[in-house]
């Protein structure tokens, strides 16, 4: 049985090794930190689940959802806080589509948007999902460097110009993973321009768009003039309302783009629990999430400070679940991740996994399953001082 060509165009995984040194450690029964994945720790608020269990005892939420692109209340209710959020008038008719969390649409537009020899401008360091669906579906990747020098934007006048005619899609993500960097609304507004001028379809991953701290506030890039001409924004519950596992999400803007990946999913699965809908709708009329990004802010700031006091330079991100931290010189990172492991016990993501630029830095995630109060982190930076004090003096 020979599976299909497209699953080789699939890049090696590249934790690996990590994920080996990890089985052993646990195995070994060391106390490990793990500051790898970016999942919530803190249980959904509970009004969210008292929602889902009253929409799970209607009937009516028991069969298919055969609407055109989404339970209509739930539609409607995303309408209405994009509004409230952003001062955006979304048509929920036209403009709006539920998704089974955010994944689901930033890899399905690929499918319904990419040609063989179709391009797609990606940033490196990024989510993995962009360029691997795009080569899946039989696309060229462009990558689009993120560095420091340019708080880890993409440079857009550096986007070559037949790349850019080629592009079909151009994925941004801010607040961004890997880097827990943000962008600005003159950011997008150049964004939407360049798009514009060269008839590529944006998509905007805004899956972090309310893990923010010290009163920042992240835009949104529909608020840019002529954004619908060219942008889907995909959004997601899963780090707004610790619901990772509900699988619940939805795309908005542009309504052709909309289209294209309802008429692609609607011969894919057939949408969501219509009690999750509810829940999710409730969510977001009437939950601020609010003690889980205290904690967050809190875990963050025992890393950030920590980590500096004993010489390293990492930037406190004002948005997302990630510190993205410089790794010393004459280590790759995946060197130094295997060293934080083995020598700590603490467990990171090296930034190669992202992408070639990604080498520098190590991920640290602020999600930490069985920290309560910032103490798991703070054993953290404790065991790091104790092993590598002198490593950045
Ligand atoms: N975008 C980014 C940048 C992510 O990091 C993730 C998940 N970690 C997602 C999208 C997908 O999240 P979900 O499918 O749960 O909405």
């Amino acid at each position: 049985m020979e599976r299909a060509k497209r699953l080789d165009k699939i890049p090696p995984y590249l934790f690996g090794e990590i994920a080996r040194l990890k089985a052993k450690a646990i195995a070994d029964g060391v106390d490990l930190i793990n500051l790898s994945i970016g999942d919530p720790d803190q249980p959904t608020p509970q009004p969210i689940i008292d929602k889902l269990c009253e929409a799970a005892n209607d009937s009516e939420t028991h069969r298919y959802d055969e609407s055109e692109a989404g339970w209509p209340v739930y539609l409607e209710t995303v309408a209405r806080w994009y509004k409230s959020r952003f001062g955006v008038d979304i048509d929920p008719s036209t403009e709006a589509m539920l998704l089974l969390g955010s994944k689901d649409g930033l890899s399905h537009i690929c499918w319904a948007m990419i040609d063989p020899g179709d391009v797609s401008l990606v940033p490196d360091p990024g989510y993995t999902v962009y360029g691997v669906n795009t080569l899946m579906a039989g696309g060229d990747v462009v990558t689009m460097p993120l560095l420091e020098s340019n708080g880890f934007l993409p440079d857009l006048a550096a986007i070559p110009t037949d790349a850019a005619k080629a592009a079909k899609l151009m994925f941004l993500n801010y607040p961004n993973n890997p880097t827990g960097a943000v962008a600005s609304m003159d950011f997008f507004s150049d964004a939407v321009r360049f798009a514009r001028e060269y008839d590529i379809a944006v998509v905007s991953d805004v899956a972090y768009s309310e893990v923010t701290y010290d009163g920042y506030v992240a835009p949104s890039m529909l608020q840019a003039e002529g954004a619908k001409d060219v942008v889907i924004e995909m959004h997601s519950l899963s780090k707004s309302f610790n619901m990772t596992g509900w699988r619940i999400g939805f795309a908005v803007g542009n309504k052709d783009l909309v289209a294209a990946l309802n008429k692609l999913k609607s011969n894919l699965d057939s949408r969501q629990f219509p009690a999750i809908d509810l829940a999710a709708a409730y969510a977001l009329a009437n939950v601020t999430n609010d003690k889980t990004l205290a904690l967050y802010k809190k875990r963050r700031d025992i890393l950030v400070d920590g980590l500096n006091n004993l010489g390293w330079n990492v930037k406190k991100p004002k948005a997302t679940l990630y510190v993205w931290a410089p790794v010393p010189g004459g280590y790759t990172s995946t060197d130094f991740a295997k060293m934080l492991l083995q020598e700590a016990g603490v467990l990171v993501i090296p930034g190669r996994g992202y992408g070639e630029h990604g080498d520098g830095y190590v991920r640290m995630s602020l999600t930490v399953l069985g920290d309560t109060d910032g103490e798991r982190v703070a054993e953290a930076v404790k065991r790091i001082g104790d092993k590598f004090s002198g490593l950045w003096k």
